[in-house]
């Protein structure tokens, strides 16, 4: 893939660009040491590659948004698009690969695919640390520009156009230069997981031992780029009208798999804890076989106990149990 030299001037003039398309968003350090995604107007206050606390879901798929609403006997759809950003910047490329995933999980929800195929997307040299454990990629990441130190690439029609449009910042065409480079894996990538190795594992101690120290705080599924459980509530007022919303759920929460008549098809931590390894490395329904660990590390720089889905699966693939 062909790189780009680029002038000092370059990410600036990108920025303003973006910015008349809306609303440009990317992670920003707060004085309390958290990065968040936030609306930036420099590229300054971005902490570019670095991982937000809670990841693009919270764009793309915010918690709490408004689908319908029922008032004077009719339903009206209820978007909630306006809030969304134009564009994301200085994102990791793991966060990229994990919206990959959410992008199969909700592809046939046409709000979401509203806002993604707005939504243009800047990627940038990630940050890693020891939580780290990405997989080898064959693919690059979904996005429209890759913006290294001195190089940019584009990897769609709208990050070609975006390079058409900033051509007096680029210098030169570079062939030589390496995007594989850029998204080269960070740690020991999870060991390879199977139906086979995940059914024979229920009694391997591990299990135990692990749910003996969740707190079921949800704290992990909450800032996982591929945790997508929600729920439906309806709020009914007194003139009538009925709002239905989205809110995120969480599978470590009891009341996620409690249902009428009080039975709790996933009752224990144990359960809760071999429900989400099992989300994460085989996937669910259509996505069965798909790995959606990107081994972002947020789940155990999350967790208050230390609980590791790398640990977790090291131990399985050991074949104790
Ligand atoms: S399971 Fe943990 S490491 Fe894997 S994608 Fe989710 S938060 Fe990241
Ligand atoms: S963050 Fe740790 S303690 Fe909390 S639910 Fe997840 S594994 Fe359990």
């Amino acid at each position: 893939m062909e790189g780009r030299v680029i002038t000092s001037e370059f990410a600036g003039a990108l920025l303003e660009t973006l910015a008349q398309r809306g609303i440009v968003m990317g992670p920003v350090t707060g004085a309390d040491g958290v990065v968040r995604l936030r609306p930036v107007t420099s590229w300054l206050q971005l902490s570019a590659g670095a991982l937000p606390r809670i990841p693009l879901k919270k764009v793309v798929f915010p918690s709490g948004r408004d689908i319908w609403r029922w008032v004077d006997g009719g339903y009206s759809a209820v978007d909630g698009k306006d809030a969304s950003p134009a564009a994301l910047v200085g994102i990791a490329p793991c966060d990229l690969y994990g919206l990959a995933y959410l992008d199969r999980v909700f592809a046939e929800d046409e709000r979401y695919l509203r806002r993604r195929q707005e939504l243009v997307l800047v990627a940038a040299v990630c940050q890693p640390d020891d939580s780290c454990s990405c997989p080898p990629r064959t693919e690059f990441p979904p996005c429209d520009l890759f913006l290294g130190t001195d190089t940019v690439w584009a990897l769609s029609e709208v990050g070609e156009s975006l390079l058409s449009t900033l051509s007096p910042f680029i210098r030169e065409t570079q062939p030589a230069l390496s995007l594989e480079a850029m998204v080269a894996p960070h740690g020991t990538p999870l060991p390879e997981s199977s139906e086979d190795l995940f059914r024979n594992s229920a009694q391997n101690p591990v299990w135990q031992r692990e749910a003996q120290r969740c707190f079921s705080c949800g704290a992990c599924s909450a800032v996982c780029p591929t945790c997508y459980c929600y729920d439906a509530i309806d709020t009914a007022l007194p003139d009538g009208s009925v709002t239905r919303s989205l809110a995120w759920d969480n599978c470590f929460f009891r009341e996620h798999g409690l249902v009428a008549g009080g039975y709790d098809f996933r009752a224990g931590r144990k359960a809760r804890l071999m429900f989400r390894f099992e989300h994460k490395r085989l996937g669910f329904g259509a996505l069965r076989g798909i790995d959606s660990c990107v081994g972002c590390g947020r789940c155990l720089r999350a967790c208050p106990v230390g609980i590791s889905v790398s640990a977790i699966a090291e131990e399985l693939a050991k074949g104790e149990g």
